[in-house]
């Protein structure tokens, strides 16, 4: 509204008009992240502590980003109690515990799950008070690069805010790559963020996509008693994983009662009268309750503004960086799930840090080949380093050592007995260079190989360290023997 027609033309004396509000300018910040998943609000915590006055938007009233709210956490939340569920069914019996009638509350099971997001994305709101991190609340948008830097647009629930800084950091995320033909109805067809949330217990559950959030996803509902057939393009499950663990993954889940139906590539789903239709290329379609869409995910750049700054993304949606994360624009960086690499939490932490040590103190680094990957199935599959089909690709010599947790102690006393674990180290120098393990707690196993790898060790270094017995870890010693055919349980 202009000034002129603010003034009643009623009124018979004239008044001094109001004065026009101070347009208070640009909030100034040294930096500003947009973004506040684990890779921004890490980053935002960083540069705080390093003492930059830092910003962090983001659209969610909840901090955490898709980890927190609809992604790791509430999932393993789920994991672990589906996991209760089916031990007191079934395996509690084996320890001579007896119980009685067993139910399935669901709602009580998502309201425990909501109860840990809460917590844990209440704690980040703490951790930004006491770093100081000025928190936006709303969509943050590129406006324009000014001498006084980028100039950032929140908006949220009131008026537009206007932030600049020299520094920007883009941490948007990604989000759930859907499939031409699918439509998501939210409630038979849908993401994990929907089939984290579903209210009932589907009878028949149709997976596609039989990466990580497949078969996690999957097992949570098989477990809670869905009938699941997971549909995968490829002729295995978790591509990029070593094969012989994705291959005991497959037997063992199978075992289970997933079903699994390989070389089918999903060509659309229908809706009708409650029930789902997945037509699949030369084969039969498939009839079920639900449908989770698990196929990767893709880049959040949407509505972020990158033209009014001259930035685009790659074909994939990638926002391109440089090895210090910073973008061809000056002064604008990215990190995390929006530029290459493993879609993972824990790389945009480490993402997140580095950028940040990079533009305070001009040195920051991410170990690439030593990020781990970890699959919350049961039992757990966990990776870190070179795969043995990878080794071989690049014609490099290596040893090998493997050694099963049906010979460990403490195995035998959890009843979690199926597994092994693999150790690669370099043929020449010994030097560990990649290790697979499947079994039981091995997503915690997985970092003392990823620190050792990380100064350097040998599989000799890690036969020689003392384990503690009776523990998993021995798995790992006896594995490290191993690969000089001295495994003294095996
Ligand atoms: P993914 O890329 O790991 O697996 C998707 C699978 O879908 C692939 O095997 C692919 O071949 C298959 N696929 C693609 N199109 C298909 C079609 N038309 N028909 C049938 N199959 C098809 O993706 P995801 O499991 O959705 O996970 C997304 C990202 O999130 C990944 O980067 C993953 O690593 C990450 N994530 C990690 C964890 C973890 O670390 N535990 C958990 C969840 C998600």
């Amino acid at each position: 509204m202009s000034e002129s027609n603010a003034t009643d033309s009623n009124q018979s004396e004239p008044t001094a008009a109001a004065p026009a509000p101070l347009d208070p300018g640009p909030r100034r910040h040294d930096l500003i992240v947009i973004g506040g998943g684990p890779g921004g609000y890490v980053a935002a915590i960083r540069a705080a502590q390093l003492g930059l006055d830092t910003a962090c938007v983001d659209a969610s009233a909840q901090l955490g980003g898709t980890c927190l709210r609809v992604g790791c956490i509430p999932s393993k939340a789920l994991l672990e109690s589906s996991e209760r569920y089916e031990e007191a069914r079934g395996s509690l019996a084996d320890h001579g515990v007896v119980v009685g009638e067993i139910s399935l509350d669901l709602a009580k099971m998502m309201k425990r799950k909501e109860r840990i997001v809460t917590t844990l994305t209440r704690g980040i709101d703490g951790l930004f008070r006491k770093n100081n991190v000025a928190r936006y609340h709303g969509r943050g948008r590129f406006d324009s690069t000014s001498a006084d830097g980028h100039v950032v647009i929140v908006e949220g629930q009131g008026e537009p805010v206007r932030l600049v800084a020299a520094k920007v950091i883009i941490a948007t995320g990604s989000v759930a790559a859907g499939l031409p033909g699918v439509e998501f109805d939210v409630d038979r067809v849908g993401t994990s963020t929907e089939a984290l949330a579903w209210d009932s217990v589907p009878g028949e559950l149709v997976v596609i996509g039989a990466g990580a959030i497949g078969l996690e996803l999957g097992s949570v509902w098989r477990r809670l008693g869905a009938r699941v057939t997971v549909l995968e393009y490829l002729d295995r499950v978790l591509p990029g994983m070593d094969d012989e663990l994705a291959a005991l993954a497959l037997k063992l889940l199978k075992k289970q009662g997933l079903k699994f139906q390989f070389g089918a590539r999903v060509e659309g789903v229908k809706v009708a009268d409650g029930r789902c239709t997945v037509a699949i290329a030369g084969a039969a379609s498939i009839s079920c309750d639900r449908v989770l869409v698990a196929v990767g995910r893709r880049p959040t750049t949407d509505g972020l503004g990158l033209d009014a700054i001259g930035l685009s993304t790659d074909a994939r949606g990638h926002v391109l960086v440089d090895s210090r994360f910073e973008t061809a624009v000056a002064g604008v960086h990215a990190i995390g799930d929006v530029i290459a690499g493993p879609m993972l939490a824990h790389k945009a932490e480490e993402d997140g840090v580095a950028c940040v040590e990079t533009i305070v103190t001009g040195h920051g680094h991410v170990d690439y080949d030593l990020v781990p990957m970890v699959v919350y199935t049961e039992p757990e599959v966990a990776s870190v380093g070179q795969t043995e089909a990878a080794l071989v690709g690049a014609g490099r010599a290596f040893r090998k050592g493997s050694f099963a947790f049906a010979g460990n102690g403490r195995a035998r006393s959890l009843g979690a007995i199926a597994g092994f674990v693999k150790i690669l180290a370099d043929a020449q120098t010994d030097r560990v260079i990649g290790v697979h393990l499947i079994g039981p707690r091995v997503s915690e196993l997985v970092a003392e190989v990823a620190a050792a790898m990380a100064f350097g060790a040998s599989s000799e270094d890690l036969a020689r360290t003392c384990h503690a017995h009776p523990t998993l870890a021995e798995v790992i010693k006896e594995a490290a023997l191993a690969v000089d055919g001295r495994a003294i349980h095996g």
